[in-house]
């Protein structure tokens, strides 16, 4: 469930006219409901209600300033994986004791940024990171709290670049191994193990490798506790999918569902839950609005040359992945459909959103919105053709504001220097 809605034939965001916000920012932009974000937060957290947990945002999903400190204020923690967003997380006024510290590369410098400021663990994800987290720690005279990251060796049933959890993935240990690396961090010093992280992959759409990948944590956290381990929190990753064509009949489960069988598999193992959705919580909760620039008759087919481009919103060109397009002023009952390729300025072919999708016809100065754009959206654009980072904004009911502006081509070309003897 969105708010983004036809009302009276003109698509809103909440109670702001999409086309209202397009006159004043100019397109393209991204645009945020607040009320879908603090209802998917909210989902998540109820699910789980009635047992000791913590919802961290997977802030690599949307990491705007507003967006964090929206959720942080709901009470969100925040699943970080770089010292930028660390310090993302700490500037939108997270305490460092609910940020959790993600990522299969961290750095020497991002494990002091994060021991210095606050944080509630990392999730460590080798041997080799585990040494040098001990020795960061060490020198600087404090305790690590860490889990250990386990490859529970699961198909997650998703996009092969978004898989994680199987065996030749590159992220966390083999789960057979966990007995052997749970020793090896308690014999180092300066580093406390506090639990147990693993997570399988992104955009899944079904409950069951989940449940089988819980079922092994399950199973691991008494092995580790009869081998003298202290597990007192379970980090269960984020990775629940969204629907991203409203027609289909593919229904991701819900939070609700998710967060039953959670509690169903861990029910009495008296332990701390944590979970880091990411693009449940921000999928749904932003468009990307672009304007028709030409429509352009390429012979067997027609294509709509629009002003984003992938530059502004990368996931179709990199996963193949689909959105749903929507004209910005609702069509009538029964227009004409007609099939488009829309397609984006940027100079390669790569950059087309789709291929012969029936929408109603558009013109020169027409609004589209790209749904189910508020995660991986932003957060994986570029300048790429220089065209300038596309502005956000955020909707709170019938009040809008920029959250972050479009840079001018003069902010844009200033971030370069050129050396002196040039
Ligand atoms: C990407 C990621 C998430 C969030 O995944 P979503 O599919 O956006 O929910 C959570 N945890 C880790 C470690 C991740 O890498």
């Amino acid at each position: 469930m969105d708010h983004f809605l036809y009302r009276d034939g003109q698509l809103m965001a909440e109670d702001v006219p999409v086309a209202q916000i397009a006159a004043q920012v100019g397109t393209p932009f991204y645009v945020y409901s607040s009320a879908t974000l603090l209802r998917h937060f909210a989902l998540f957290d109820d699910a789980l209600s009635g047992i000791d947990h913590l919802v961290c945002f997977a802030m690599k999903s949307n990491s705007n300033q507003a967006v964090l400190k929206l959720l942080g204020d709901a009470g969100a923690g925040m699943d970080v994986v770089s010292g930028g967003e660390y310090m993302r997380a700490k500037a939108a006024g997270v305490s460092g004791d609910k940020i959790v510290f993600s990522g299969v590369g961290k750095t020497a410098d991002e494990m002091r940024l994060a021991l210095e400021g606050g944080v509630r663990q990392f999730n460590v994800e080798s041997e080799p990171e585990m040494e040098v987290l001990s020795a960061v720690a060490t020198s600087m005279g404090v305790e690590a709290p860490i889990t250990v990251r386990v490859n529970p060796d699961v198909d997650a049933k998703t996009h092969e670049k978004i898989s994680t959890g199987k065996k030749g993935d590159k992220f966390g240990i083999p789960i057979e191994r966990a007995s052997e690396v749970y020793a090896r961090a308690a014999a180092l010093p300066g580093l406390k193990v506090v639990g147990i992280d693993v997570h399988i992959g992104s955009q899944l759409t079904q409950l069951e490798p989940f449940e089988l990948a819980y079922n092994k944590v399950r199973e691991l956290t008494k092995q580790l506790r009869a081998e003298g381990h202290e597990i007192i929190r379970l980090d269960l990753g984020g990775g629940l999918g969204i629907p991203y064509a409203q027609a289909s009949n593919e229904a991701p489960p819900l939070p609700t569902d998710y967060g039953a069988m959670v509690k169903r598999v861990f029910d009495g193992l008296d332990v701390e839950i944590e979970i880091e959705p990411g693009r449940l919580i921000s999928g749904n909760a932003g468009l990307m609005v672009s304007k028709v620039i030409y429509v352009k008759d390429g012979g067997d087919r027609e294509f709509l040359i629009i002003d984003g481009a992938m530059n502004d919103l990368i996931r179709p060109a990199m996963y193949g992945a689909y959105h749903d397009i929507i004209p910005v002023i609702e069509p009538a009952a029964g227009t004409e459909q007609t099939p488009y390729d829309i397609v984006g300025p940027v100079c390669e072919s790569g950059d087309t959103f789709t291929k012969g999708r029936h929408m109603a016809l558009l013109k020169a100065d027409d609004l589209i919105a790209f749904r189910s754009a508020g995660a991986y959206g932003a957060v994986m654009s570029s300048e790429y053709n220089s065209r300038p980072l596309i502005p956000e904004v955020l909707v709170q009911g019938d009040q809008f504001a920029v959250i972050r502006p479009r840079p001018t081509f003069d902010e844009m070309i200033n971030r370069d220097t050129i050396p002196e003897w040039l």
